[in-house]
Order: structure tokens, then C-alpha cells, then sequence
């Protein structure tokens, strides 16, 4: 049996439908291995509904420690998905340093002040080749912070479905290349395919790139509710093995391990 993981999943500690315990119940029917939560965290923004306040990160951290006493027949892991922005570097750091995290996974969501996922309006006018491009260079920024074990949906700017017309082969190397040297997996994530893209991220099309530059991977839902816990694990683990990867990350206490699958 294939081990499987999901370590990305929203509880009602951030944006999530149910309380992590309804996760647990469903990743055991899904037949997974291990789970991981990665509650929104959002330094340096007002405090949006999408996010975890800040100072129910140690409540948070109990309850999923609580949790594991609980559930015997599944690992559970501790992380956060933690926005990245530019020069603000040592203030993440010092905030994530203190705290008991198994993986730490480094997203971009905004550009500028608004975030990508919020709705096609943010496309429209603006030169789609600049936004991908930017956006690359961003989610290349936060694997070279040191910050992250794994950075979350690498192209979340596909989500409308938007094409730039040039050539991005080379903005996935260059990013693929950042996540080797600094040593940060990229997650292929399921659940592209629930948004107007209906596709995983990241593009099927450039996932040889991550196969042929080395780079780790983790299998994860990005589950709101606890049904979509696993969503198209199936389908995802044959991609991947159809590109050539044959073992996937697990973290723990930040430590990156490889397992065969
Ligand atoms: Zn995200
Ligand atoms: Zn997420």
C-alpha cells in the first residue's frame, strides 16, 4: 500500500468548514498514512477571515498536539501555510523560530496589495505574461528565504484559467532550480481542480521539469472540508509516477525524509 500524506488542510482555525478532528476521521477512511494541518497565516496584512489571528497560533498548536493523543492510527503532523512577502524575511522568521512546527509551508497569495485568488478581476487589464512572471519570481523569492520546508501551490496565478502567450518553460526551471539548491519540496496540489482551472497545480505540462532538477514532492489536498481530504490522490500519485518521481517527502519537527511510493 502506497504511504500517503496530505499536509495541507484549512480547519475552522483559519478559513476550514469543520474542527481539525472531523479531518482526522476523514483522512482515516481515505486510507492515509499521515496528515498534516497548515492553518493561513498572514504576517503584515489586516487580519482578513481567511486567516488564523496570530495569537491563536499556541491554541492551535495545543489542539492539534491534543489530537494526536486522540488518534492513535494516524500520524498527525503540525504546520502552518504562511504568506511570503519580500523584505520581510527576519520578521516571519523570528515570529516562526520559537514555535513546534513539523513543515513549514511558504505561500504567495498576494501581489501587491491584492491577492491572486480573490476573484478574475485582478487579470483583467493587466499584461498576463508581467502577472505569471512576477508571480514566479515572488514564489522563487520565498523558496530562497530559507523559511519554508514547502512551497504551496507554485502557480496559484493559473487559477482563472488566464495563459500568458510566452514560453514559461524557463521561469519553471529557474524555480525549479531555486527549490534544489535551497532544498524546499513543492507540493503537487489537488485542488486546483475544484477552482475555474479544473487542473492541479503545479501545470502537468512543466511537472518534468521538478523530476529532472531533482526536486522533493509532496502529494496535498488543500482541503476547506473534511471531504476533500485526499481529493484525486488516485490520479495524482500515477501523474507522478508517469513523470518518473518515486518517492515523496514527510516532514517531521522539520526534518525532511524521503519515502518510496
Ligand atoms: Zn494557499
Ligand atoms: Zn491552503
Amino acid at each position: 500500500m502506497v504511504y500517503k500524506t496530505d499536509y495541507h488542510m484549512h480547519s475552522t482555525f483559519s478559513d476550514g468548514r469543520s474542527a481539525p478532528e472531523d479531518y482526522v476521521v476523514s483522512a482515516i477512511t481515505a486510507g492515509l498514512s499521515e496528515i498534516g494541518f497548515s492553518e493561513h497565516l498572514t504576517l503584515f496584512k489586516d487580519l482578513e477571515d481567511w486567516n488564523m489571528n496570530p495569537v491563536n497560533t499556541s491554541p492551535y498548536i495545543n489542539h492539534i498536539e491534543n489530537l494526536r493523543k486522540q488518534f492513535k492510527n494516524i500520524k498527525i503532523k503540525i504546520g502552518l501555510e504562511v504568506d511570503f512577502f519580500e523584505g520581510k524575511e527576519y520578521e516571519i522568521f523570528d515570529f516562526l523560530r520559537p514555535l513546534p512546527l513539523d513543515y513549514i509551508i511558504g505561500s504567495v497569495h498576494y501581489l501587491g496589495e491584492k491577492t491572486v485568488d480573490f476573484g478574475p478581476e485582478f487579470y483583467e487589464g493587466k499584461n498576463i505574461d508581467r502577472l505569471f512572471e512576477a508571480y514566479i519570481h515572488s514564489v522563487a523569492a520565498a523558496t530562497a528565504s530559507g523559511l519554508f520546508d514547502i512551497i504551496g501551490h507554485c502557480d496559484l496565478i493559473r487559477i482563472y484559467g488566464f495563459r500568458p502567450s510566452s514560453d514559461l518553460e524557463p521561469l519553471y526551471r529557474m524555480l525549479a532550480k531555486t527549490m534544489k539548491i535551497h532544498d524546499v519540496a513543492f507540493e503537487l496540489n489537488t485542488n486546483g481542480r475544484n477552482r475555474p482551472l479544473a487542473d492541479f497545480y503545479p501545470d502537468r505540462k512543466f511537472l518534468h521539469i521538478f523530476r529532472e532538477e531533482h526536486v522533493p514532492v509532496c502529494v496535498n489536498s488543500d482541503a476547506h472540508m473534511p471531504s476533500r481530504v485526499g481529493q484525486y490522490f488516485d490520479e495524482a500519485y500515477e501523474l507522478l509516477r508517469y513523470i518518473g518521481f518515486t518517492e515523496m517527502a514527510v516532514f517531521d519537527k522539520r526534518i525532511r525524509h524521503m519515502v518510496p511510493f
